[in-house]
């Protein structure tokens, strides 16, 4: 059983520290919260690397924001609907196309320099957008800008104390109230931070697979730990595997951006075929999870591993002032986007599930509020559009710090002691364990799925759960917990959901099914650690 607290606690044995506002993490939605906060609240902004690990500091192609006269908010989200798969909420999709525009304005008033074409902002298309909506920063390099400038900005801000390399282990919860966090310092020693408002800004898991384009930091914490504490997760099944990742011998699974198909880019097979046109009639552009599975299919029949992108068609100078960043990666390995073809496959990269909110980032859990890849606000649906997460995170940061402003200081006083009986586990055990996990999550939970292999993994996954009773001390031992926990709500989703829709796809239910499964799958702890799950309609 999945326990309430990864480890044993003690409050009155080990430093209280107050704040007013803890903030998990720190990528987008991390540094955007801490600063908006700033204004009026002392903040403590907590991450376990460095500010530059995250999967903020990788995004490419750009942020998605109805900037141009030619484009509207009604555009934006019909695209972000027709992504989404029948699944989007359309409140939380209204606010991000209508409020996206405000929040750029406070990236670049944080210091944020978008690439300009004549003095106005240079913007791309990309996959499955009917306008030219997407702001970037040197070419392909949007997410280094916004750390280099958001991060700089915190550093300098009396306000904002940033405590890296720090772990948060679990919330402090009471009454239904989330009182702040158990974090574990470098040396191990642990704290216990109490504040009025948590904010969750602690990203993806896509470290569940074996192929990833996500950073080693993505481990799914931000979820388990809110699930554990009592909170809802929702859609976790719907899983974005990026169609285009570099598969090149000995280079890690580096993202070739949607924005270099949007540039024209072609797919195409290993004898040489563009294929799209017998898959979606918007080709290459069609939704990422039709063009991942397009793939797989042509992997498939002509018995390859990869397919190619091929952008030779296009000046050179485009490429390199367009791709600086991705130009550079493939020459590194011998490959020259200007006459080369590049070899790519799919790759876990976005879960479009996770902690659920409110319209204002708030959760289930009264003072708990969740930003960024971690929250499932209902913008995404069953599948991401292209650069609307980066939006997303300004967006309801926003409305969460606007939330906070007027909270009244918390006055609940958590007095918690428990111990249980715990045996001991081997580094070398954990990371075994964690490479399986990510074995069976990429056989039998991956792009294409099945009942039988879904049951299959679940119950190998399962299978790990003495886990929970062992002695965890270490970060690598806390994030093995966190993975085995959003990786059985994974599988156990999608062996519920008896369709395919989105980044969720059945090979035997292979047809969306709006009758039955126009619904969301939520998983929520009782007071008993009894598992619940409703169907949100
Ligand atoms: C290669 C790549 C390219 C992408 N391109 C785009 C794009 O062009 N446009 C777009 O909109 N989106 C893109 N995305 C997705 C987007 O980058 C992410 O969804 C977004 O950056 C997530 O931001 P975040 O702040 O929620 O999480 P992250 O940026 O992942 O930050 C998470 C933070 O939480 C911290 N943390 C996690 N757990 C703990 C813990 N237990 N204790 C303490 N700290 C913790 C981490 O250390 C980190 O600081 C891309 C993603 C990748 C991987």
């Amino acid at each position: 059983m999945i326990p309430r607290y990864l480890v044993d606690i003690d409050l009155d044995s080990i430093p209280h520290i107050h704040t007013d506002v803890i903030v998990i993490g720190a990528g987008i939605a991390g540094l955007f919260t801490a600063i908006k906060a700033s204004e009026t609240k002392k903040v403590l902004m907590i991450t376990k690397k460095s500010l530059l690990d995250s999967n903020t500091r990788y995004a490419q192609g750009g942020i998605a924001a109805v900037i141009s006269d030619e484009d509207s908010p009604e555009y934006h989200m019909q695209d972000t609907l027709i992504a989404g798969a029948g699944l989007c909420g359309h409140e939380a999709v209204d606010v991000l196309v209508h409020e996206g525009p405000d929040g750029v304005q406070d990236l670049i008033r944080m210091g944020t320099q978008f690439d300009l074409e004549n003095g106005v902002f240079a913007l791309t298309k990309e996959g499955a957008h009917s306008q030219r909506r997407i702001l970037h920063a040197h070419g392909d390099a949007t997410g280094a800008e916004i750390v280099r400038a958001l991060s700089e900005r915190t550093k300098q801000d009396p306000n904002i104390e940033i405590w890296d390399d720090h772990f948060v282990i679990d919330l402090i919860t009471q009454d239904g109230e989330c009182c702040g966090a158990l974090v574990q310092k470098p040396n191990g020693q642990r704290v216990y931070v109490h504040g009025d408002a948590t904010i969750l800004c602690s990203g993806g898991a896509g470290q569940l697979f074996r192929y990833t384009t996500n950073p080693d930091i993505a481990t799914g914490d931000g979820i388990a730990i809110a699930y554990r504490a009592g909170a809802e997760i929702q859609d976790v099944e719907f899983i974005q595997f990026h169609p285009t990742a570099l598969f090149y011998p000995g280079a890690p699974r580096f993202l070739i951006s949607e924005a270099v198909r949007g540039e024209g880019a072609f797919l195409r097979n290993i004898k040489g075929e563009r294929f799209m046109e017998r898959y979606h009639p918007q080709l290459e552009l069609a939704p990422r999870d039709v063009v991942a599975r397009a793939i797989v299919s042509e992997i498939e029949n002509t018995k390859s591993t990869f397919v190619y992108i091929d952008i030779t068609h296009e000046t050179e100078e485009l490429i390199k002032h367009r791709f600086p960043t991705i130009y550079e990666y493939c020459l590194n390995y011998g490959l020259d986007m200007t006459t080369d073809w590049i070899p790519v496959a799919p790759a876990a990269h976005y879960m479009m599930g996770g902690v659920k909110t409110d319209l204002y980032g708030e959760t289930a859990i009264k003072r708990l509020f969740a930003c960024g890849e971690v929250s499932s606000t209902g913008v995404h649906g069953a599948n991401r559009l292209a650069s609307n997460s980066l939006s997303e995170a300004i967006v309801f940061g926003r409305r969460i710090i606007e939330r906070i402003r007027d909270l009244p200081p918390s006055t609940v006083k958590p007095n918690l002691h428990m111990e249980a009986q715990r045996n001991d586990i081997s580094m070398q055990a954990i990371v075994e364990k964690r490479i399986k996990l990510q074995k069976i999550m990429l056989r039998y939970v991956g792009l294409v799925r099945n009942g039988q292999g879904l049951k299959r993994g679940y119950e190998e996954l399962a299978r790990q759960l003495p886990l929970y009773d062992t002695h965890l001390t270490k970060r690598e031992e806390y994030e093995f917990a966190n993975l085995l926990n959003c990786a059985i709500l994974t599988a156990k989703a999608a062996l519920q959901r008896e369709e395919s829709r989105g980044g969720h796809y059945r090979e035997d239910f292979p047809e969306r099914d709006d009758l039955e499964w126009k619904k969301h799958i939520v998983f929520r702890l009782g007071e008993d650690r009894a598992e619940e799950w409703i169907q949100n309609g």
